[in-house]
């Protein structure tokens, strides 16, 4: 593979043109393995930023790409419908709260939050009132489009940068109380009183549901998002849930809101939907709240994406789903849980880490001081494994199906790591 020409041209995610970080060639990848040019074999840590949960080159999926596309690989979504979506709409449908009837299909995660919030302000619109801002939590992530970009911590997403152009949100500080901590009030009250003074002008309320993952991997108390339901509907507001990380078990949870038993107005997924083969997303809402946008002036939803409902996306989309509707994810998820219970407390030993964390397959160490990337990303390599942290987190999500062997491999170059 030509580096040179890659390191000249090719724009990596949040990396400098002007110094980019090195890149590693990957050829293919299996399971749990991706595969280096140069002949070297890491396990992946980190599923592909959450989407693949089954692992790679996975038999069921492939099966389903390779059969759908000798039908159609891609066909509009205005006018024409298809069994793909149909299928996938009903299993999104069967398996999310049961409020949630309606399904709109998007092309990645923050185009479905940016289908969420248009959602939520055309429904105040159609019902006479006007109300544009949105109540979210410090430390979370929504995405990086505009309207996603508003809703996500400003200090990390450099809302600065786009001053005068950026809608200005509100923002509550988020929770402090960890998932297995004893609950007290003062957590919510500074979220509490944000709702109380601005309920008149707030559409909705946004967060991710008990894990906030891109903005500082922070674990949180159930009871937080339960009360969070609680006053949005003493106050009237809607709730909007980003399960496009904690979606699809990695919670332990097949959804993150299942912790706390809630329901929201409009949740979306996206990442694992496909099983990390494709970009798709999905944004669900209740009856009442979808008709209620289109009993409005515009008579429709203002929105429509040309490759919305990629049959492609949606066969595989389909594929995974019943992979998880066997069940077997809990138990893999249930084991990796154990093992980060029994081995994250010995990565807390070290004097350079502030806090170890864990839910479902996730795992998160918090050092006191940045990560050196070149280092730190050249030593997981050298190691045999995949992590790639940021900021003070080194955090793993590995695929659902990694083995005992495999995950202690990975705990074990982040101990290496730090040495
Ligand atoms: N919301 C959350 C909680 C996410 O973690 C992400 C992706 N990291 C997004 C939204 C945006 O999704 P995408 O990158 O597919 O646009």
């Amino acid at each position: 593979m030509d580096l040179d020409y890659d390191r000249q041209h090719v724009w990596h995610p949040y990396t400098s043109t002007i110094n980019p970080l090195p890149c590693y060639p990957v050829t293919h990848a299996d399971g749990v393995t991706l595969y280096l040019e140069d002949g070297r074999e890491l396990i992946d840590g980190m599923s592909s930023w959450w989407s693949a949960i089954h692992g790679y080159n996975h038999p069921v999926l492939n099966q389903a790409a390779q059969d759908q596309l000798g039908k159609m690989s891609h066909v509009m979504f205005g006018g024409l419908t298809h069994q793909p979506a149909v299928e996938l709409c009903r299993k999104l449908i069967a398996m999310t709260p049961e409020p949630l009837q309606q399904v709109f299909l998007a092309d990645s995660g923050s185009v479905s939050v940016e289908v969420a919030l248009k959602m939520a302000l055309q429904y105040w619109h159609a019902k006479g009132e006007s109300r544009a801002k949105f109540l979210t939590l410090r430390h979370g992530y929504h995405g990086d489009t505009f309207a996603a970009m508003s809703v996500t911590d400003p200090d990390n997403s450099m809302h600065s940068l786009y001053k005068g152009f950026l809608p200005e949100h509100l923002f509550a500080d988020s929770p402090a109380l960890g998932f297995h901590d004893e609950w007290d009030e003062s957590d919510i009250a500074d979220f509490a009183s944000r709702l109380d003074q601005h309920h008149q002008d707030i559409a909705a309320v946004i967060l991710e549901p008990v894990v906030q993952g891109a903005g500082g991997m922070r674990i949180y108390h159930p009871t937080f998002l339960r009360r969070v339901r609680e006053l949005c509907d003493v106050y009237g507001v809607l709730l909007i849930v980003d399960e496009i990380a904690t979606g699809f078990g990695r919670t332990g949870k097949l959804f993150a809101c299942e912790h706390a038993g809630i329901s929201p107005d409009i949740m979306c997924v996206g990442k694992a939907l496909t099983g990390g083969y494709m970009t798709l997303a999905a944004t669900l809402t209740t009856r009442h709240l979808a008709d209620t946008v289109c009993s409005g002036a515009a008579g429709c939803f203002m929105h429509g994406p040309t490759f919305m409902g990629n049959p492609l996306a949606c066969a595989v989309a389909n594929a995974s789903l019943s992979l998880l509707e066997t069940g077997e994810w809990q138990q893999q998820v249930n084991q990796i849980e154990a093992q980060l219970a029994e081995l994250l407390p010995a990565v807390a030993q070290s004097d350079k880490v502030k806090a170890v964390r864990w839910l479902g397959a996730i795992g998160v160490v918090e050092l006191y001081e940045p990560v050196d990337m070149v280092t730190i990303q050249q030593s997981f390599v050298d190691n045999g494994v995949w992590i790639r942290p940021f900021g003070r987190l080194i955090y793993i999500m590995p695929p659902f199906i990694i083995n005992n062997q495999q995950l202690k491999k990975l705990v074990f170059a982040i101990l290496q790591s730090l040495h």
